[in-house]
């Protein structure tokens, strides 16, 4: 067995373009993807989408803050869990959650695959650990603390050992992101998540509103575009139109 990419699809959010992107204006449609990936040594998901309390009770769960800057469009089926079963994959049988970031939006769902390992960015988990930092950066403990082992990394990570699979440290939108390169046969994609929300975040460096530390954030993208450069597909974290075109599971990403 080759390696295989999946896209899951877990529900989709709306907001301002504005805030998601200087200049920006009017409203974007944004998917909450999740991608699952089967190797050899082991399945792991990048993401796990948003929590299924925000299919009921968005401001609930997320606070009045975040539910009043998105209009939340998830239903039952769509959950990170649900999209699993769908394709006769259990989640109780994923090995690895690579997080990309704590945001709502990127690990509600770890609360439904409750054996595999979290491999997150030593700076993401010291910050959502922290109450006043957490607070500050919008992170939900009930979110992420639920007692999964935690494998703390620093920078590049090798998830299975032969360069397949690799955490990218892509900080400054949230202490500790970190994007995903997955090498597939027809060359390297690199699951961005939040480090670029569209193409035009990449193509004119239009940061979003609200970030932790814009210097790093630009240099997350130089080095995403260097990768670009070099031949990579980047995979954008809530681009609409590009996410018309990533084929959903059970079609694999080739
Ligand atoms: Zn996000």
């Amino acid at each position: 067995m080759s390696l295989k990419l999946f896209a899951l699809t877990c529900g989709h959010l709306t907001g301002d373009l504005g805030y998601l992107m200087e200049g920006g204006e009017g409203k974007a449609e944004l998917p909450i993807p999740a991608y699952l990936i089967e190797h050899p040594k082991g399945t792991a998901l990048f993401d796990t989408g948003m929590h299924p309390d925000c299919q009921r009770d968005p401001a609930g769960r997320v606070g009045q803050r975040a539910a009043g800057l998105f209009s939340f469009h998830f239903r039952p089926g769509e959950e990170i869990s649900a999209r699993l079963e769908a394709i006769d994959r259990d989640p109780a049988r994923v090995d690895i959650i690579v997080n990309s970031h704590f945001h709502f939006d990127h690990v509600g769902g770890n609360a439904l695959v409750p054996n595999a390992v979290m491999v997150v960015q030593q700076r993401e988990w010291e910050a959502g650990m922290d109450p006043d930092i957490a607070a500050q950066r919008g992170f939900n403990r009930a979110d992420f603390d639920l007692g999964h082992k935690v494998i703390q990394i620093d920078g590049e990570h090798d998830l299975f050992g032969d360069g397949s699979v690799v955490c990218l440290p892509t900080y400054g939108h949230t202490p500790g992101h970190q994007s995903l390169k997955v090498r597939l046969a027809s060359g390297d994609v690199v699951l961005a998540a939040d480090a670029c929300y569209f193409c035009q975040t990449l193509r004119e460096r239009r940061l979003p509103q609200r970030v932790y530390d814009r210097e790093a954030m630009l240099a997350s993208l130089v080095e995403l575009a260097r990768r670009e450069a070099a031949g990579a597909r980047i995979f954008f974290g809530h681009d609409g139109e590009f996410w018309k075109t990533v084929p959903q599971a059970p079609t694999a990403i080739i």
